[in-house]
């Protein structure tokens, strides 16, 4: 039985292959496994400063509570924590906003008071009152700490988003300016601010907190390094070595000109079998852009799979050729867009309990350019939603008719995995800016704007008779069912993801409304889409899917445009009028049909336990894979395995200075 609360529900997957590798591989994938978990509290404490203190708190309090666990108010403290476990915070992952505890404050005082005192995180001369007034307001006082990143035009993104990446006295103008003066004139500058928290000190100097050995988060960057040194040791190859080098030397400097040429080490390493990401990458979580959460992926390739995306990846520079955008933005040389299908081995920072299916990395778009950049998809993951999603009725409530159901049964999982491939091999590493045009100067729409254009890329290719030339897909109307699921996601079931009266924060789907909507708008004197009512239900119909086509082109060309000259305006506008506003109507009646299916909106997954078999001399003989760990019993051992970081790290180090 899969764990379910509030609106998740936990899976395992399979990491199909491990037992067949050789043991060499599989230490490998166990010291990197080791240094991924080893970070796991760094983003609890990136998401929010109080994090780490209530989740040891909550944690302390289910465990070791003396009064009645029977009632409600210890079951909703228990789904609360498994909530924050979630989220690595107190925030929705995915709408941002707090999230509710079901209980009263004076429960939790309760229960906090019937805890004893020796478990929970009370130090020095504090006392129990002060770990409750720490985190009452916290907790229960909605008005703080309300959104986790907050994208509202208008409003000071950087003081009202609870996320711990910048001091107090730092507000978004000290931010923007210190960053873009570190950048200014330079083309292939580091990612300056990507690994700190920007901060106000005694003198009213600005001045960056670095994370690296004894800076911010040394103790489990320490351990971090610990575990990629044994890595190093058993490593495939060379390039790998010196991957792994490199990165050791970057979390013990917090050079950013380290991180570059470790990335341009990893591009480069497209021998080896195992693989990871192991680091500060992706930039979502700040609602500037510029500051990066912590994440880990350990993996290895999927050999038959791999050969779909080596084919897209060879054709590269075919697919720049005709693509419908405008000359001047395209690359006469496409390079490097290596890609590959993988097994993911473990999850762990952003990357878990809920993960990407599809990556492409390094984000820094002068080293794409220059050097190239690696995808991958993660095939057992992909594989876990589907097998979660069959039969759970899903489909059957909101697609139109039986003939495009029994469509999506054949080619669905075909042509998902391809839109994914797309997307990340060529969709992302197409297209290129203008002389002088930042790679930031879209901001806060950067994000959005760049996963339609990734989007738009796979869509309009998608139908092309290339697919079925080159064996992508089997037949010439495969890919309607992928037209057909795209529009009926972004114009209406994506929106059981946020709340009623919400509107829609997350890039990626802004960017899937933005694209449903504006080729919705567009064909509606000729009638390409439709909304159809049927017995009081809403259907999205295609009435013309040669015509969606051309629209999916026209909007690509748009989109390239726009960020091919960074054109701020024209962003902000196609963001704001296509992806941020909710039809209230729609929204509900989804919304509504959605309960009746008693489905979990989001899913997370469980990691497999590595457990290594050692000889009396300890050396690895072997290492075993497990599958039964769940949930709670995860998050615990997580918990105390691997938790380096002072409760409340953050603001523990704030006062520093
Ligand atoms: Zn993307």
């Amino acid at each position: 039985m899969n764990t379910r609360f509030a609106d998740i529900e936990i899976l395992s997957y399979n990491v199909a292959g491990f037992d067949a590798l050789p043991v060499k591989q599989k230490e490998l994938i166990y010291y990197l496994s080791e240094a991924a978990l080893c970070g796991r509290d760094i983003l609890f404490d990136q998401h929010g400063e109080l994090n780490l203190l209530l989740r040891r708190t909550l944690e302390a309090i289910f465990l070791h509570y003396q009064g009645d666990r029977d009632t409600k108010a210890f079951q909703a403290l228990h789904t609360y924590l498994r909530r924050v476990w979630f989220s690595s915070g107190i925030h929705h992952h995915y709408g941002m906003e707090k999230m509710p505890i079901d209980c009263t404050p004076q429960d939790f005082n309760k229960m906090l008071r019937n805890t004893p005192l020796q478990v929970l995180p009370i130090y020095g001369s504090q006392t129990i009152e002060n770990l409750y007034q720490q985190l009452y307001p916290y907790v229960f006082i909605p008005e703080v700490a309300a959104k986790q990143v907050n994208q509202k035009d208008g409003e000071d993104l950087v003081l009202t988003s609870a996320c711990n990446y910048y001091g107090n006295g730092v507000d978004q103008q000290v931010a923007s300016c210190y960053y873009s003066r570190m950048k200014a004139g330079q083309d292939e500058c580091p990612s300056y601010g990507l690994n700190s928290i920007l901060r106000r000190g005694k003198n009213n100097e600005f001045y960056e907190a670095v994370y690296k050995v004894d800076g911010l988060y040394s103790p489990a960057i320490y351990r971090i390094i610990y575990w990629l040194e044994h890595a190093k040791n058993v490593a495939e190859n060379q390039k790998q070595e010196e991957v792994i080098s490199l990165l050791i030397k970057y979390y013990q400097t917090g050079d950013l000109k380290v991180f570059d040429q470790y990335s341009i080490a990893w591009v480069n390493d497209t021998d080896s079998y195992v693989d990871f990401i192991n680091g500060f990458i992706e930039t979502y979580g700040d609602p500037l852009g510029i500051k990066a959460s912590w994440e880990s992926l350990v993996n290895f390739k999927d050999k038959e799979a791999t050969k779909r995306t080596e084919t897209i990846s060879q054709y590269a520079q075919w697919f720049e050729d005709h693509s419908p955008v405008n000359p001047d933005y395209k690359k006469d040389n496409v390079q490097g867009v290596s890609a590959k299908v993988i097994t993911a081995a473990i999850l762990s920072g952003d990357l878990y309990p809920h993960t990407a299916i599809g990556i492409n990395l390094p984000n820094a778009n002068w080293i794409r350019s220059k050097h190239g950049s690696k995808s991958v998809t993660l095939a057992n993951i992909t594989k876990a939603y589907h097998d979660a999603s069959k039969g759970n009725g899903f489909l059957k409530e909101y697609v139109i008719d039986d003939d495009m159901l029994s469509a999506i049964e054949t080619y669905g999982s075909i042509t998902d995995d391809l839109h994914t491939d797309l997307h990340e091999c060529v969709g992302h590493g197409s297209g290129k800016l203008l002389p002088g045009v930042s790679e930031d100067a879209l901001k806060a729409h950067g994000a959005t704007i760049e996963e339609a254009r990734a989007d738009l890329f796979a869509l309009y290719f998608m139908s092309d008779k290339k697919m079925v030339e080159l064996g992508l897909l089997p037949t010439d109307d495969a890919y309607k069912p992928a037209y057909y699921t795209y529009l009926m996601n972004g114009l209406m079931t994506q929106l059981v993801r946020i709340q009623l009266g919400a509107i829609i924060e997350e890039s990626h789907m802004r960017n899937r409304q933005l694209i449903a909507k504006w080729v919705y708008e567009k064909g509606r004197e000729q009638n390409v889409v439709e909304l159809v009512k049927k017995e009081g239900k809403t259907y999205v119909q295609v009435n013309d899917y040669l015509a969606l086509r051309e629209l999916f082109g026209e909007l690509l060309a748009l989109v390239q445009h726009i960020k091919s000259r960074g054109d701020y305006g024209a962003a902000r506008e196609l963001v704001e009028n296509y992806g941020v506003q909710v039809d209230t109507d729609i929204h509900k009646e989804v919304i509504d049909r959605y309960a009746a299916l008693n489905i979990a909106p989001y899913k997370g997954f469980v990691n497999p336990k590595y457990t290594a078999v050692c000889s009396k001399e300890g050396v690895i003989q072997d290492v075993i894979v497990s599958y039964d760990e769940q949930y709670d019993e995860q998050m615990l051992r997580y918990s105390q395995q691997y938790g380096f970081l002072n409760d409340g790290y953050g603001s523990l180090l704030r006062e520093e200075k």
